[in-house]
């Protein structure tokens, strides 16, 4: 059985690019007379809000688009997430960083002068402290008494396995988890993180197929590395392009001239949504 997702953060309103993303998800779903989940990424309480959610089932029905129930919210299911990374600290790839924001910024000027700190493909910097070189025994007192994140020691895991491909499109592509340093896999602040709590869920939900915006294309390589070590199966990839506003930029959820709930309010109906980013809706 072929099953695909769409996966909201509830931190803003969804837009037209949210829509092609759903609405390709449910052609291709329903092209493979596979299945839809509808998936909630709100692990980031700072952020995600109970409103964003219900906009998020409004818009989405409003589209013609149905997903099956139980609808999952990451923010119910932690402890799937901590179980992961009780995995990963098993096999000895996780340590603890207890820098903050502004020690990690000096650290890295200081590594920028005299060379160019490496950066994530998102350009946050490579992670620039002492956490992995720390002893144990000042590990063990620093974490019972300072907040911290855990990161995955990334060249410990890349020594665990091969070369790392995913499928997109019938074409075999090459994974660079290098590329992304040593992620975070849990934050100070968060028991779990963008990239561990996706891969487990894509899992746990039996997920074969998944689509979305171009964006997410480099984060799939930590992606298949974080299945790979936790013995979870490779998945097939689509990234689709992205819409740009008229500056060329990637939509905001903050910009409301994309904002669904701003052009249903316009009167502007799903197909003419479908026609704007650019699917086939008999109106061509
Ligand atoms: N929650 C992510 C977002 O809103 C998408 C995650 C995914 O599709 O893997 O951008």
């Amino acid at each position: 059985m072929n099953v695909f997702r769409f996966a909201p953060s509830p931190n803003g309103y969804l837009h037209l690019g949210h829509a092609l993303s759903a609405l390709l998800n449910a052609d291709m779903a329903r092209g493979l007379s596979g299945r839809l989940l509808l998936r909630i990424e709100d692990i980031d309480a700072a952020r995600c809000r109970p409103e964003f959610e219900a906009a998020i089932y409004e818009d989405l029905a409003w589209l013609g688009i149905a997903w099956e129930q139980p609808v999952r919210r990451q923010s119910a299911h932690l402890a799937d997430y901590r179980a992961a990374l009780a995995k990963l600290e098993a096999l000895g790839l996780v340590y603890p960083s207890f820098e903050s924001r502004t020690e990690m910024a000096q650290l890295v000027a200081q590594r920028d002068a005299n060379y160019p700190w490496p950066r994530d493909p998102d350009g946050v910097p490579h992670y620039p402290g002492a956490g992995k070189s720390i002893s144990a025994a000042e590990r063990t007192r620093r974490m019972a008494a300072e907040p911290y994140a855990l990161r995955l020691d990334l060249d410990a895991a890349l020594v665990r396995v091969g070369a790392l491909t995913w499928s997109e499109d019938g074409t075999t592509i090459p994974a660079d988890p290098a590329a992304w340093g040593d992620v975070v896999l849990a934050r100070k602040e968060t028991p779990t993180s963008y990239h561990l709590s996706v891969v487990v869920d894509d899992a746990l939900q039996g997920i074969t197929h998944v689509v979305r915006g171009r964006d997410l294309y480099p984060a799939t390589s930590v992606h298949r590395l974080l299945q790979t070590l936790l013995g979870l199966p490779a998945l097939v990839y689509r990234h689709h392009r992205l819409l740009l506003d008229t500056q060329g930029n990637k939509l905001a959820k903050s910009t409301r001239s994309t904002g669904l709930r701003e052009l249903r309010a316009q009167g502007v109906t799903p197909a003419e949504i479908r026609h704007q980013v650019g699917l086939d809706t008999g109106l061509d």
